[in-house]
């Protein structure tokens, strides 16, 4: 029988990228150091801060949750944030908002619902009843309403910092995707840290950076959250599945690929390309004339895709 290697007790999991076999209880315990490791490695948390988690509903941000609880405690102020985008398809929004509302109560944490039906007139149903009317991908729209008032709604709860579930199979897709297209305004972005500015923008911290998709379905296993890995019944076939595959079958073969190239982008390549391309183009934001939010433009994004959707024809 294969046992622990930290206790000798039979082992539950088996880590090829670590080369390591560990009983449940010391992997729960390997997860919780990893992000330890690189909250401290980026200095994304300092004590005592006042954090929002954005929480989806689905397993990645649970277990980012559940590890910030763990490692802080009472030393962290915590806000469970979710936004309902109105999905009605197999009941998809609902689900995930108890979900995550469930999760909140029984970390004792406070839980924050914006409801963009209510508060903006606006659904995700509704668009893709009228996707002809804002023409650009279904996602994306998701997307760019996801990122607004997960912001908006941060700064005006009072936090220092707004925490995603963004994890290591997303952050080494993403990066690939956007290398091969070369979307130097995304590739410039790309790190587990996003500084905020003034009072329009918050910082964003990806503490599960290091962390693979494999690793957070295991803590939610163990740990017994139930959470599937249910995908959005409209994000079928989106284009990052086709690199995540890719990037599976490369780590299936030579274990440590995925982690390599991240720490690589950032050790080696980040740095030099974010000085070179503010030099070429500094980057000035305005405030929307709507609603005071941060813009490359006179509207924003989210402002323009609520006219277009709810504007009477
Ligand atoms: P996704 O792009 O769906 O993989 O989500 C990435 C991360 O964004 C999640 O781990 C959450 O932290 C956050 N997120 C996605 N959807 C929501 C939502 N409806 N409410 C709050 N946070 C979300
Ligand atoms: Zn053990
Ligand atoms: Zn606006």
């Amino acid at each position: 029988m294969k046992r622990c290697r930290k206790c000798q007790a039979p082992a539950t999991v088996c880590l090829a990228r670590h080369n390591v076999r560990l009983c449940a209880a010391h992997f729960l315990e390997f997860v919780q150091k990893t992000v330890k490791k690189t909250i401290k490695k980026y200095r994304m948390i300092n004590p005592y801060e006042k954090i929002a988690v954005a929480v989806s509903g689905g397993k990645d941000s649970a277990v980012l949750l559940d590890v910030l609880d763990s490692i802080y405690g009472e030393t962290l102020e915590l806000v469970g944030l979710h936004i309902d985008v109105g999905i009605n398809a197999q009941d998809y929004s609902k689900k995930s908002l108890d979900r995550a509302r469930d999760l909140c109560q029984k970390l004792h944490r406070e839980f924050v619902v914006v409801d963009v039906k209510k508060e903006y007139q606006m659904s995700m149903d509704l668009v893709k009843e009228r996707e002809e009317r804002l023409k650009r991908p279904y996602c994306a729209v998701c997307g760019t309403l996801k990122r607004y008032l997960l912001n908006r709604t941060s700064l005006q709860l009072g936090c220092e910092k707004l925490a995603t579930g963004h994890l290591l199979d997303d952050e080494v897709s993403v990066l690939l995707m956007n290398i091969i297209n070369g979307n130097i305004d995304q590739l410039v972005r790309a790190g587990p840290r996003l500084e905020g500015n003034d009072s329009t923008m918050i910082a964003r911290i990806n503490p599960l950076y290091e962390v693979s998709e494999l690793e957070t379905t295991l803590y939610n296993q163990i740990k017994g959250f139930g959470f599937q890995e249910e995908e959005c019944p409209y994000a079928k076939g989106a284009s990052t599945t086709t690199y995540k595959n890719l990037l599976h079958n490369i780590e299936d073969n030579h274990s440590g690929t995925m982690i390599k190239f991240l720490q690589n982008y950032h050790k080696v390549l980040l740095q030099p390309l974010k000085t070179s391309y503010q030099k070429a183009q500094p980057i000035t934001l305005n405030r929307c004339r709507n609603c005071d939010g941060p813009t490359t433009e006179e509207i924003c994004a989210f402002c323009n895709i609520r006219y277009l959707l709810t504007k009477n024809e």
